[in-house]
Protein backbone atom coordinates (compact mmCIF):
# COMPACT_ATOMS: atom_id res chain seq x y z
CA UNK A 1 0.00 0.00 0.00
CA UNK A 2 1.47 3.32 -1.18
CA UNK A 3 1.91 5.65 1.81
CA UNK A 4 0.01 8.85 0.69
CA UNK A 5 1.23 11.15 3.34
CA UNK A 6 4.61 11.26 2.08
CA UNK A 7 5.55 14.06 -0.89
CA UNK A 8 7.16 13.34 -3.54
CA UNK A 9 8.07 14.48 -7.22
CA UNK A 10 7.51 11.32 -9.40
CA UNK A 11 4.25 11.13 -11.69
CA UNK A 12 1.43 10.18 -9.71
CA UNK A 13 0.15 7.51 -12.76
CA UNK A 14 3.56 6.53 -15.23
CA UNK A 15 1.55 4.80 -17.62
CA UNK A 16 -0.11 8.45 -18.40
CA UNK A 17 2.72 10.27 -18.61
CA UNK A 18 4.65 7.97 -20.36
CA UNK A 19 1.84 8.35 -22.89
CA UNK A 20 2.00 12.21 -23.15
CA UNK A 21 5.94 12.50 -23.16
CA UNK A 22 5.81 10.41 -26.14
CA UNK A 23 3.30 12.46 -27.24
CA UNK A 24 5.81 15.80 -26.39
CA UNK A 25 8.77 14.58 -28.16
CA UNK A 26 6.70 13.69 -31.27
CA UNK A 27 5.31 17.44 -31.30
CA UNK A 28 9.09 18.23 -30.70
CA UNK A 29 10.26 16.09 -33.38
CA UNK A 30 7.59 18.08 -35.74
CA UNK A 31 9.39 21.14 -34.82
CA UNK A 32 12.39 20.12 -35.95
CA UNK A 33 11.62 18.50 -39.15
CA UNK A 34 9.45 21.24 -40.41
CA UNK A 35 11.87 23.92 -39.83
CA UNK A 36 11.60 24.80 -43.24
CA UNK A 37 7.62 25.45 -43.32
CA UNK A 38 7.62 27.97 -40.68
CA UNK A 39 8.17 31.58 -40.20
CA UNK A 40 12.22 32.61 -39.80
CA UNK A 41 11.01 34.16 -36.63
CA UNK A 42 7.62 35.33 -35.35
CA UNK A 43 6.60 37.41 -32.51
CA UNK A 44 5.63 35.96 -29.20
CA UNK A 45 1.64 36.00 -28.90
CA UNK A 46 -0.70 37.85 -26.61
CA UNK A 47 -1.30 34.56 -25.01
CA UNK A 48 2.17 33.61 -24.26
CA UNK A 49 2.99 37.44 -23.02
CA UNK A 50 -0.04 37.03 -20.47
CA UNK A 51 1.25 33.17 -19.39
CA UNK A 52 4.59 34.85 -18.75
CA UNK A 53 3.23 37.47 -16.60
CA UNK A 54 1.41 35.54 -14.61
CA UNK A 55 2.09 34.77 -10.69
CA UNK A 56 4.17 32.51 -8.36
CA UNK A 57 2.07 29.39 -8.71
CA UNK A 58 0.93 28.52 -5.04
CA UNK A 59 -0.66 25.22 -6.47
CA UNK A 60 0.38 23.42 -9.41
CA UNK A 61 -1.33 22.27 -12.29
CA UNK A 62 0.36 18.95 -12.64
CA UNK A 63 2.76 17.77 -14.87
CA UNK A 64 0.32 17.06 -18.02
CA UNK A 65 -1.05 20.43 -18.23
CA UNK A 66 2.23 21.43 -17.96
CA UNK A 67 3.61 19.59 -20.84
CA UNK A 68 0.29 20.93 -23.13
CA UNK A 69 1.60 24.66 -21.89
CA UNK A 70 5.21 23.91 -23.30
CA UNK A 71 4.07 22.27 -26.35
CA UNK A 72 1.76 25.23 -27.91
CA UNK A 73 3.00 28.12 -25.39
CA UNK A 74 6.10 27.78 -25.76
CA UNK A 75 8.02 25.36 -28.25
CA UNK A 76 6.49 27.66 -31.43
CA UNK A 77 8.40 30.83 -30.61
CA UNK A 78 12.29 30.21 -30.31
CA UNK A 79 14.39 33.37 -31.52
CA UNK A 80 14.79 31.09 -35.33
CA UNK A 81 17.82 30.00 -34.40
CA UNK A 82 16.87 26.25 -35.56
CA UNK A 83 15.61 27.75 -39.39
CA UNK A 84 17.45 27.72 -42.30
CA UNK A 85 16.89 31.46 -43.16
CA UNK A 86 18.50 32.48 -39.56
CA UNK A 87 21.96 33.96 -40.20
CA UNK A 88 21.74 36.90 -37.44
CA UNK A 89 24.54 37.21 -34.48
CA UNK A 90 26.36 34.03 -34.89
CA UNK A 91 24.05 31.21 -33.94
CA UNK A 92 24.05 27.71 -34.04
CA UNK A 93 21.42 25.86 -35.48
CA UNK A 94 21.26 23.01 -33.66
CA UNK A 95 21.07 19.35 -34.76
CA UNK A 96 18.24 16.64 -33.51
CA UNK A 97 20.48 14.11 -32.23
CA UNK A 98 22.12 16.95 -30.01
CA UNK A 99 18.70 17.23 -28.89
CA UNK A 100 18.19 13.73 -27.77
CA UNK A 101 21.94 13.79 -26.18
CA UNK A 102 20.88 16.83 -23.78
CA UNK A 103 17.28 14.61 -23.05
CA UNK A 104 19.87 11.59 -22.27
CA UNK A 105 21.53 14.11 -19.67
CA UNK A 106 18.98 15.40 -18.39
CA UNK A 107 17.65 12.21 -17.31
CA UNK A 108 20.71 11.55 -16.06
CA UNK A 109 20.42 14.51 -14.07
CA UNK A 110 24.51 14.10 -14.51
CA UNK A 111 26.60 16.66 -12.85
CA UNK A 112 29.49 15.89 -15.19
CA UNK A 113 33.61 16.39 -14.45
CA UNK A 114 33.31 15.98 -10.44
CA UNK A 115 32.73 12.39 -9.56
CA UNK A 116 33.29 8.91 -10.92
CA UNK A 117 31.04 8.56 -13.51
CA UNK A 118 30.36 7.99 -17.17
CA UNK A 119 29.95 11.74 -17.56
CA UNK A 120 33.36 12.66 -16.49
CA UNK A 121 35.03 9.97 -18.84
CA UNK A 122 32.53 11.42 -21.91
CA UNK A 123 33.37 14.80 -20.87
CA UNK A 124 37.52 14.42 -20.61
CA UNK A 125 37.07 12.53 -24.07
CA UNK A 126 35.74 15.30 -25.49
CA UNK A 127 38.49 17.49 -24.26
CA UNK A 128 41.24 14.77 -25.68
CA UNK A 129 39.65 15.21 -29.15
CA UNK A 130 39.93 19.16 -29.02
CA UNK A 131 43.45 18.98 -28.05
CA UNK A 132 44.52 16.80 -30.73
CA UNK A 133 42.59 18.64 -33.32
CA UNK A 134 43.86 22.34 -32.11
CA UNK A 135 47.75 20.37 -32.16
CA UNK A 136 47.96 21.26 -28.34
CA UNK A 137 50.96 19.44 -26.82
CA UNK A 138 50.42 16.51 -23.86
CA UNK A 139 49.72 18.31 -20.82
CA UNK A 140 47.42 20.37 -22.68
CA UNK A 141 43.95 20.67 -20.46
CA UNK A 142 40.40 22.49 -20.98
CA UNK A 143 36.64 22.39 -19.50
CA UNK A 144 33.68 22.63 -21.40
CA UNK A 145 31.76 25.84 -20.20
CA UNK A 146 28.53 27.60 -21.06
CA UNK A 147 30.33 29.72 -23.93
CA UNK A 148 33.09 31.55 -24.97
CA UNK A 149 32.11 34.23 -23.24
CA UNK A 150 32.75 32.17 -19.87
CA UNK A 151 35.66 30.34 -21.92
CA UNK A 152 37.43 33.82 -22.54
CA UNK A 153 36.92 34.31 -18.86
CA UNK A 154 38.91 31.38 -17.92
CA UNK A 155 41.64 31.70 -20.35
CA UNK A 156 42.34 35.07 -19.39
CA UNK A 157 42.06 34.13 -15.33
CA UNK A 158 44.93 31.54 -16.07
CA UNK A 159 47.24 34.06 -18.30
CA UNK A 160 46.49 36.94 -15.37
CA UNK A 161 47.58 34.43 -13.02
CA UNK A 162 50.41 32.85 -14.86
CA UNK A 163 51.95 36.04 -16.00
CA UNK A 164 51.19 38.33 -12.53
CA UNK A 165 52.76 35.52 -10.34
CA UNK A 166 51.33 33.83 -7.21
CA UNK A 167 50.96 36.39 -4.92
CA UNK A 168 48.37 38.21 -7.28
CA UNK A 169 46.56 35.17 -6.78
CA UNK A 170 46.42 35.40 -3.55
CA UNK A 171 46.45 39.29 -2.16
CA UNK A 172 45.00 40.64 -5.50
CA UNK A 173 46.10 43.54 -8.17
CA UNK A 174 46.13 46.29 -5.98
CA UNK A 175 49.66 48.63 -5.70
CA UNK A 176 50.84 46.43 -8.92
CA UNK A 177 51.36 48.23 -12.21
CA UNK A 178 48.31 48.37 -14.23
CA UNK A 179 48.25 45.18 -15.95
CA UNK A 180 46.94 45.70 -19.70
CA UNK A 181 45.77 43.55 -22.16
CA UNK A 182 46.00 43.92 -25.70
CA UNK A 183 43.41 43.33 -28.98
CA UNK A 184 41.81 44.77 -31.81
CA UNK A 185 39.56 47.27 -31.95
CA UNK A 186 36.62 44.15 -33.25
CA UNK A 187 37.65 42.04 -30.03
CA UNK A 188 33.49 40.85 -29.13
CA UNK A 189 32.60 42.39 -26.00
CA UNK A 190 32.51 39.63 -24.09
CA UNK A 191 36.38 40.37 -23.40
CA UNK A 192 35.27 43.93 -22.27
CA UNK A 193 33.27 41.77 -19.57
CA UNK A 194 36.31 39.46 -18.71
CA UNK A 195 38.50 42.29 -17.91
CA UNK A 196 36.01 44.03 -15.47
CA UNK A 197 35.10 40.36 -14.03
CA UNK A 198 38.95 39.36 -13.64
CA UNK A 199 39.80 42.70 -11.48
CA UNK A 200 41.94 44.29 -14.65
CA UNK A 201 39.04 47.12 -15.60
CA UNK A 202 37.46 47.44 -18.99
CA UNK A 203 39.97 50.61 -19.90
CA UNK A 204 43.10 48.66 -19.64
CA UNK A 205 41.94 46.66 -22.51
CA UNK A 206 43.91 48.52 -25.11
CA UNK A 207 42.24 48.25 -28.88
CA UNK A 208 44.57 48.15 -31.69
CA UNK A 209 43.55 49.78 -35.14
CA UNK A 210 42.98 47.44 -38.01
CA UNK A 211 43.86 47.29 -41.48
CA UNK A 212 41.39 47.78 -44.06
CA UNK A 213 40.78 43.59 -43.75
CA UNK A 214 39.58 44.36 -40.00
CA UNK A 215 43.09 42.72 -38.59
CA UNK A 216 45.38 43.80 -35.79
CA UNK A 217 47.63 46.18 -36.65
CA UNK A 218 50.64 44.19 -35.38
CA UNK A 219 52.85 47.80 -35.95
CA UNK A 220 50.58 49.18 -33.77
CA UNK A 221 50.18 46.67 -31.30
CA UNK A 222 53.81 47.00 -31.05
CA UNK A 223 54.36 50.40 -30.95
CA UNK A 224 51.67 50.57 -28.37
CA UNK A 225 53.35 47.89 -25.79
CA UNK A 226 56.45 49.66 -26.02
CA UNK A 227 55.01 53.15 -24.87
CA UNK A 228 52.80 51.44 -22.54
CA UNK A 229 55.94 49.70 -21.33
CA UNK A 230 57.81 52.84 -21.04
CA UNK A 231 54.85 54.60 -18.90
CA UNK A 232 55.54 51.62 -15.89
CA UNK A 233 52.52 49.91 -17.02
CA UNK A 234 52.63 45.82 -17.12
CA UNK A 235 51.58 43.91 -20.68
CA UNK A 236 49.98 40.94 -19.49
CA UNK A 237 48.08 39.46 -22.50
CA UNK A 238 47.01 39.57 -26.33
CA UNK A 239 43.80 38.48 -27.42
CA UNK A 240 43.78 37.39 -31.33
CA UNK A 241 40.94 36.93 -32.82
CA UNK A 242 40.02 33.23 -34.74
CA UNK A 243 36.97 35.45 -36.78
CA UNK A 244 35.71 38.79 -35.83
CA UNK A 245 32.28 39.36 -34.55
CA UNK A 246 31.74 42.23 -37.51
CA UNK A 247 33.47 40.63 -40.26
CA UNK A 248 34.91 37.29 -39.80
CA UNK A 249 38.51 38.55 -39.93
CA UNK A 250 41.06 36.64 -38.62
CA UNK A 251 43.88 38.46 -37.38
CA UNK A 252 47.30 37.61 -38.21
CA UNK A 253 48.08 34.61 -35.42
CA UNK A 254 51.41 33.79 -36.67
CA UNK A 255 52.52 37.20 -35.56
CA UNK A 256 50.63 37.63 -32.52
CA UNK A 257 52.70 34.55 -31.48
CA UNK A 258 55.78 35.88 -32.34
CA UNK A 259 55.32 39.25 -30.29
CA UNK A 260 53.79 37.69 -27.61
CA UNK A 261 56.66 35.42 -27.27
CA UNK A 262 59.42 38.39 -27.60
CA UNK A 263 57.24 40.52 -25.24
CA UNK A 264 56.23 37.40 -22.68
CA UNK A 265 52.48 37.92 -22.94
CA UNK A 266 50.01 35.48 -22.34
CA UNK A 267 48.39 34.70 -25.86
CA UNK A 268 44.77 34.10 -25.94
CA UNK A 269 42.82 33.18 -29.46
CA UNK A 270 38.79 33.94 -29.20
CA UNK A 271 37.92 31.19 -31.40
CA UNK A 272 34.01 31.81 -30.94
CA UNK A 273 33.52 31.82 -34.38
CA UNK A 274 36.38 30.56 -36.21
CA UNK A 275 38.20 28.50 -33.76
CA UNK A 276 36.13 25.12 -34.78
CA UNK A 277 37.17 25.19 -38.77
CA UNK A 278 40.10 23.11 -37.02
CA UNK A 279 37.77 20.50 -38.56
CA UNK A 280 38.27 21.30 -42.25
CA UNK A 281 41.72 20.59 -42.93
CA UNK A 282 41.45 23.08 -45.80
CA UNK A 283 40.06 25.85 -43.37
CA UNK A 284 42.52 25.11 -40.95
CA UNK A 285 45.24 26.24 -42.58
CA UNK A 286 43.93 29.69 -42.30
CA UNK A 287 44.33 29.96 -39.14
CA UNK A 288 48.22 29.03 -38.55
CA UNK A 289 49.50 30.01 -36.02
CA UNK A 290 46.55 29.69 -33.81
CA UNK A 291 47.92 26.19 -32.28
CA UNK A 292 50.34 27.76 -30.54
CA UNK A 293 48.39 30.32 -28.48
CA UNK A 294 48.36 29.85 -24.50
CA UNK A 295 44.57 29.32 -24.21
CA UNK A 296 42.01 29.21 -27.08
CA UNK A 297 38.09 30.04 -26.62
CA UNK A 298 35.81 28.23 -29.20
CA UNK A 299 32.23 27.48 -29.13
CA UNK A 300 30.16 23.90 -30.00
CA UNK A 301 26.55 26.16 -30.25
CA UNK A 302 28.08 28.32 -32.78
CA UNK A 303 29.76 26.24 -35.88
CA UNK A 304 29.63 23.28 -34.81
CA UNK A 305 25.73 22.96 -35.02
CA UNK A 306 25.33 21.53 -31.57
CA UNK A 307 22.18 23.02 -29.80
CA UNK A 308 22.59 25.60 -27.01
CA UNK A 309 24.93 25.73 -24.79
CA UNK A 310 27.90 24.15 -25.26
CA UNK A 311 31.54 25.88 -25.89
CA UNK A 312 35.13 25.22 -24.33
CA UNK A 313 38.70 26.86 -23.20
CA UNK A 314 41.73 25.03 -23.71
CA UNK A 315 44.99 25.61 -22.41
CA UNK A 316 48.72 24.80 -23.10
CA UNK A 317 49.69 24.07 -19.32
CA UNK A 318 47.44 22.38 -17.54
CA UNK A 319 49.25 22.94 -14.24
CA UNK A 320 48.63 26.84 -14.68
CA UNK A 321 45.32 26.04 -15.87
CA UNK A 322 44.59 24.17 -12.28
CA UNK A 323 46.57 26.42 -10.21
CA UNK A 324 44.15 29.00 -10.82
CA UNK A 325 41.10 26.81 -9.85
CA UNK A 326 42.42 24.56 -7.23
CA UNK A 327 41.08 24.97 -3.54
CA UNK A 328 42.00 22.95 -0.78
CA UNK A 329 38.31 21.79 0.62
CA UNK A 330 37.74 18.85 2.95
CA UNK A 331 34.49 18.11 1.79
CA UNK A 332 36.17 17.74 -2.04
CA UNK A 333 38.83 15.79 -0.96
CA UNK A 334 39.59 12.97 -3.88
CA UNK A 335 38.88 9.26 -2.51
CA UNK A 336 40.87 6.06 -3.69
CA UNK A 337 37.99 4.12 -4.60
CA UNK A 338 34.13 5.09 -4.85
CA UNK A 339 32.60 7.76 -6.47
CA UNK A 340 34.98 10.58 -5.32
CA UNK A 341 38.05 8.50 -6.92
CA UNK A 342 38.28 11.40 -9.86
CA UNK A 343 42.10 12.36 -10.45
CA UNK A 344 41.21 15.70 -12.59
CA UNK A 345 37.84 17.19 -11.18
CA UNK A 346 36.69 19.67 -13.47
CA UNK A 347 35.90 22.22 -10.02
CA UNK A 348 39.84 22.60 -10.78
CA UNK A 349 40.09 23.52 -14.08
CA UNK A 350 36.66 26.42 -14.13
CA UNK A 351 34.88 28.55 -11.79
CA UNK A 352 31.55 26.41 -11.61
CA UNK A 353 31.17 23.23 -8.90
CA UNK A 354 27.90 21.77 -10.18
CA UNK A 355 28.40 21.69 -13.78
CA UNK A 356 25.82 20.37 -16.69
CA UNK A 357 26.60 16.93 -18.88
CA UNK A 358 27.02 19.33 -22.24
CA UNK A 359 30.08 16.99 -23.44
CA UNK A 360 27.23 14.48 -24.62
CA UNK A 361 25.57 16.62 -26.96
CA UNK A 362 28.71 17.09 -28.07
CA UNK A 363 30.08 13.40 -28.42
CA UNK A 364 26.82 12.06 -29.67
CA UNK A 365 27.22 14.86 -32.60
CA UNK A 366 30.97 13.94 -33.33
CA UNK A 367 30.66 10.31 -32.86
CA UNK A 368 26.88 10.26 -35.31
CA UNK A 369 28.88 12.51 -38.69
CA UNK A 370 32.43 12.17 -37.87
CA UNK A 371 34.61 15.31 -38.25
CA UNK A 372 34.78 14.94 -42.08
CA UNK A 373 31.33 15.95 -42.46
CA UNK A 374 31.08 18.38 -39.83
CA UNK A 375 34.53 19.92 -41.74
CA UNK A 376 32.60 19.37 -44.92
CA UNK A 377 29.70 21.26 -43.58
CA UNK A 378 31.78 24.67 -42.44
CA UNK A 379 33.33 24.12 -45.81
CA UNK A 380 30.16 23.99 -47.84
CA UNK A 381 28.78 27.33 -45.48
CA UNK A 382 32.05 29.35 -46.37
CA UNK A 383 31.39 28.63 -50.03
CA UNK A 384 27.74 29.72 -49.96
CA UNK A 385 28.66 32.61 -48.13
CA UNK A 386 31.01 33.55 -51.44
CA UNK A 387 28.31 32.83 -53.94
CA UNK A 388 25.86 35.75 -51.63
CA UNK A 389 28.99 38.37 -51.73
CA UNK A 390 29.32 37.55 -55.36
CA UNK A 391 25.85 37.82 -56.40
CA UNK A 392 25.90 41.08 -53.67
CA UNK A 393 29.17 42.64 -56.08
CA UNK A 394 27.28 41.85 -59.19
CA UNK A 395 23.91 44.02 -58.01
CA UNK A 396 24.32 47.98 -58.91
CA UNK A 397 21.76 48.56 -55.69
CA UNK A 398 23.82 46.54 -53.23
CA UNK A 399 26.96 47.34 -51.67
CA UNK A 400 29.28 45.03 -50.00
CA UNK A 401 30.39 46.55 -46.59
CA UNK A 402 33.55 44.48 -46.07
CA UNK A 403 35.73 41.29 -47.74
CA UNK A 404 33.42 38.26 -47.17
CA UNK A 405 36.63 36.05 -46.14
CA UNK A 406 34.79 33.15 -43.95
CA UNK A 407 31.09 33.19 -43.16
CA UNK A 408 30.42 36.52 -42.72
CA UNK A 409 29.13 38.97 -45.20
CA UNK A 410 28.31 42.61 -43.98
CA UNK A 411 26.40 44.32 -47.09
CA UNK A 412 23.64 46.95 -47.82
CA UNK A 413 21.21 48.39 -50.40
CA UNK A 414 22.08 51.75 -51.55
CA UNK A 415 20.99 54.15 -54.27
CA UNK A 416 22.21 57.50 -55.25
CA UNK A 417 19.09 59.30 -54.37
CA UNK A 418 19.92 59.22 -50.31
CA UNK A 419 22.36 60.70 -47.66
CA UNK A 420 24.41 58.76 -45.62
CA UNK A 421 21.96 58.85 -42.99
CA UNK A 422 18.64 57.94 -45.16
CA UNK A 423 20.53 55.16 -46.42
CA UNK A 424 21.21 54.02 -42.64
CA UNK A 425 17.50 54.36 -41.57
CA UNK A 426 16.65 52.47 -44.88
CA UNK A 427 18.54 49.63 -44.01
CA UNK A 428 17.41 49.43 -40.84
CA UNK A 429 13.87 49.36 -42.09
CA UNK A 430 14.67 46.43 -44.65
CA UNK A 431 16.00 44.57 -41.60
CA UNK A 432 13.37 45.19 -39.27
CA UNK A 433 10.76 44.07 -42.64
CA UNK A 434 12.39 41.04 -43.22
CA UNK A 435 12.57 39.56 -39.67
CA UNK A 436 8.87 40.48 -39.11
CA UNK A 437 7.72 39.20 -42.25
CA UNK A 438 9.19 35.85 -41.03
CA UNK A 439 11.14 35.55 -44.60
CA UNK A 440 15.03 35.51 -43.36
CA UNK A 441 16.65 36.66 -40.27
CA UNK A 442 20.29 38.76 -40.81
CA UNK A 443 21.75 41.09 -37.88
CA UNK A 444 23.22 44.13 -38.15
CA UNK A 445 26.41 46.11 -36.92
CA UNK A 446 28.41 49.46 -38.16
CA UNK A 447 30.86 48.84 -40.50
CA UNK A 448 32.83 51.72 -40.45
CA UNK A 449 30.33 53.89 -39.21
CA UNK A 450 27.50 52.32 -42.28
CA UNK A 451 24.11 50.50 -41.08
CA UNK A 452 24.85 46.75 -42.50
CA UNK A 453 22.48 43.84 -42.77
CA UNK A 454 24.84 41.01 -41.61
CA UNK A 455 24.58 37.24 -42.52
CA UNK A 456 26.68 34.72 -40.63
CA UNK A 457 26.07 31.64 -42.13
CA UNK A 458 26.64 28.61 -39.37
CA UNK A 459 23.36 27.15 -40.38
CA UNK A 460 23.13 23.59 -41.72
CA UNK A 461 20.60 23.78 -43.10
CA UNK A 462 20.59 26.46 -45.77
CA UNK A 463 20.78 26.17 -49.55
CA UNK A 464 21.62 28.54 -52.06
CA UNK A 465 18.59 29.53 -53.09
CA UNK A 466 17.81 30.59 -49.55
CA UNK A 467 20.25 33.22 -50.05
CA UNK A 468 18.69 34.04 -53.32
CA UNK A 469 15.54 34.84 -51.38
CA UNK A 470 17.14 37.11 -49.06
CA UNK A 471 18.37 38.98 -51.78
CA UNK A 472 15.73 39.13 -53.73
CA UNK A 473 13.89 40.07 -51.07
CA UNK A 474 16.19 42.80 -49.71
CA UNK A 475 15.93 44.45 -53.19
CA UNK A 476 12.26 44.19 -53.26
CA UNK A 477 11.64 46.11 -49.87
CA UNK A 478 14.78 48.33 -50.52
CA UNK A 479 12.80 49.35 -54.32
CA UNK A 480 9.63 49.77 -52.04
CA UNK A 481 10.78 51.97 -49.19
CA UNK A 482 12.88 54.50 -51.84
CA UNK A 483 9.47 54.87 -53.48
CA UNK A 484 7.34 55.55 -50.89
CA UNK A 485 10.41 57.77 -49.59
CA UNK A 486 11.02 59.99 -52.83
CA UNK A 487 7.08 60.07 -53.52
CA UNK A 488 6.86 61.66 -50.02
CA UNK A 489 6.37 65.38 -50.36
CA UNK A 490 9.37 67.85 -49.41
CA UNK A 491 9.45 68.81 -45.90
CA UNK A 492 6.84 65.38 -44.72
C1 LIG B 1 29.67 34.77 -29.67
C2 LIG B 1 31.03 35.26 -29.43
C3 LIG B 1 31.57 35.28 -28.13
C4 LIG B 1 30.75 34.93 -26.93
O1 LIG B 1 30.39 33.58 -26.98
P1 LIG B 1 29.09 33.03 -26.23
O2 LIG B 1 29.08 31.62 -26.60
O3 LIG B 1 27.94 33.80 -26.80
O4 LIG B 1 29.27 33.27 -24.78
C5 LIG B 1 32.88 35.67 -27.99
N1 LIG B 1 33.63 36.03 -29.04
C6 LIG B 1 33.14 36.03 -30.30
C7 LIG B 1 34.04 36.43 -31.43
C8 LIG B 1 31.83 35.66 -30.53
O5 LIG B 1 31.33 35.65 -31.77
Amino acid sequence: MQDTTQLGLDPHNWPDFRTHAHELLDHVLDFQQNQRDRPAWQAVPPEVEALAEQAVPLEGLGDVAVMREMVQHVLPYPPGHAHPRFWGWVCGTGTPIGMLADLVAAGMNASAGTFNEAPTRIENQVIRWMLELFDFPSGASGILTSGASMANVIGLAVGRDAILGHSQSQAGLAGLPKALVYASDQVHSSVDKAMNLLGLGRQNLRKIPTDSDYRISLEALKAAITQDRANGYRPLALVGNAGTVNTGAIDDLEGLAAIAQAENLWFHVDGAIGGLAVLSPNLKTRFSGMEKADSIAFDFHKWMYVPYEAGCVIVRHGDLHRQSFQTAASYLEAIPRGIAAVEDPANIRGPQLSRGFKALKVWAQMRSYGTQMLGQLMEQNVADVAYLAQKIQASVQLELLAPATLNIVCFRFVSTQLTETQLDDLNKEILMRLQESGIAVPSSTRIRGHFALRVANTNHRTRREDFDVLLAETLNLGNQLLMEQTQQPVGA
